[in-house]
């Protein structure tokens, strides 16, 4: 796999090749012992005073605005002729409100340290705004390359809730930072099965998007590996596994960018283990974990299958309860349906496709900007990333719409989104009534 070079210092160090990093090197012990030094945490501290400030500001959960009163009305809402029902799990997960959390714990904590963050925290422009507010600097990337030249060993690091490689890792300890370590538990847990593989010598098969940051980090805690965005492509794999298509070169060609160095799919798909980016669909991971191990069955034998197969349940509950929610909404059949959420995070853009799969119109919006409530139209994207302009959007007859957000949504945003639709109708009844005077 193609992996993200860092700048720090004169040297641009592409990871695990000029870095001391190699293929003896033990990622997991090394994060456990970073643990051990006081150069680092990850001890959440549940600070009552980070919470108050993070719902004050509208990041995180709102205990008091429209959102939480829907929720008290049994997910339902009927304003301006439209009713609105929320799904029954919807927002920000534990290792999201955790991870923002500390942040806040953290600015409170190094009140005169410069603090950066080696990636948006969480994927949500408004979270992320509002901790370069609070004077929490990004590492900037250019060309995939990330440039950590600016951070001192005086500065604090944090690493985002869906981790960070150990090369950076590595690279932000020999600079001597205080890091800051959110990784999000759940996330931890696929390391520590990535790890399993490496340490019984199987090739881990990672569902996932080989660009993301999740699968980045992920990838750097195992050893052998390959990346599969969906189960079509793991079906590819398997059929090479049984020698029914495909040559080595072609092999070679199609994960390009989502392998591990020196990988060889004559030998490193001989026994596997599934692992998977926390936030893919999760009917979609086992799926794939089953389609192994019958390829495996099939190749060696069900007698044998322990030394070709290995399997860890390592979906992330939050994910799962979101998809199932947003599933059970779509069997009320809403008339359309709104999925909130940052436009570069990879869970909303599941929920977004799980709606357009049940061909229900669906907006997925970022914030609520994307609503122009003078003209009735709306700017959304697909599950596939494209963007679009519908005119007209919503109807003048009454309707339901289905509302639901990404596990890096703050409350706030939803709200806001849900005072654009009601303003929209509103000025869409104005302008009926001028057209009939
Ligand atoms: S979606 Fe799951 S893995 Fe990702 S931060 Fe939330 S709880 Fe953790």
């Amino acid at each position: 796999m193609k992996k993200r070079a860092l700048v720090h210092g004169r040297s641009n160090i592409p990871a695990q090749a000029s870095s001391p990093i190699g293929k003896d090197f033990d990622p997991r012990g090394y994060r456990r012992g970073l643990g051990a030094t006081n150069k680092y945490t990850r001890k959440f501290l549940n600070d009552p005073d980070a919470k108050r400030r993070m719902e004050d500001e509208g990041i995180g959960y709102s205990s008091t605005g429209l959102v939480a009163q829907i929720k008290e009305k049994n997910f339902a809402h009927t304003e301006e002729g439209v009713t609105i029902k929320l799904a029954d799990s919807y927002g920000f997960c534990w290792g999201v409100e955790r991870a923002v959390q500390m942040c806040y714990e953290a600015r409170k904590q190094y009140p005169t340290k410069e603090i950066w963050i080696t990636n948006e925290i969480i994927h949500n422009p408004t979270v992320n705004m509002r901790l370069s507010e609070m004077g929490v600097n990004f590492i900037q990337e250019t060309d995939g390359v990330k440039n950590f030249n600016p951070v001192k060993s005086e500065s604090v690091v944090i690493l985002p809730a869906f981790g960070a490689s150990i090369d950076e890792m590595k690279l932000l300890a020999d600079i001597g930072v205080m890091i800051v370590d959110t990784t999000c538990p759940w996330v931890s847990r696929v390391w520590n099965s990535v790890d399993r593989h490496a340490r019984k010598q199987f090739t881990s098969i990672i569902h996932g998007k080989f660009e993301h940051e999740e699968t980045i980090a992920t990838a750097s805690f195992a050893k052998t590996y390959l990346v599969v965005k969906d189960i079509k492509e793991a079906r590819w794999v398997c059929d090479y596994i049984l020698n029914r298509g495909a040559t080595k070169t072609e092999f070679m060609r199609k994960f390009k960018n989502a392998h591990s160095d020196g990988f060889d799919p004559v030998k490193d798909l001989d026994a596997v283990g599934v692992a998977n980016q926390t936030t893919m669909l999760k009917g979609e991971t086992e799926a794939i974990g089953k389609l192994f191990e019958r390829t495996m069955m099939e190749k060696y034998g069900v007698q044998n299958l322990g030394k070709h197969y290995f399997v860890t349940n390592t979906i992330c509950g939050a994910t799962q309860e979101r998809q199932d929610a947003i599933r059970k909404l779509i069997d009320e059949k809403p008339d359309i349906m709104i999925i909130v959420g940052g436009f570069n995070s990879s869970n909303t853009s599941h929920l977004q496709e799980i709606s357009e799969v049940a061909s229900i119109p669906s907006y997925w919006v970022d914030t609520a900007d994307r609503i122009d409530t003078e003209s009735n139209r709306i700017s959304w994207k697909t599950s596939c990333g494209e963007m679009r302009e519908t005119e007209n959007w919503l109807p003048q007859d009454s309707l339901t719409v289905g509302i639901t957000s990404g596990a890096s949504t703050p409350d706030k945003v939803v709200e806001n989104v849900l005072e654009a639709i009601f303003k929209s109708r509103a000025k869409m009844k104005v302008r009926c009534t001028i057209n009939n005077l």
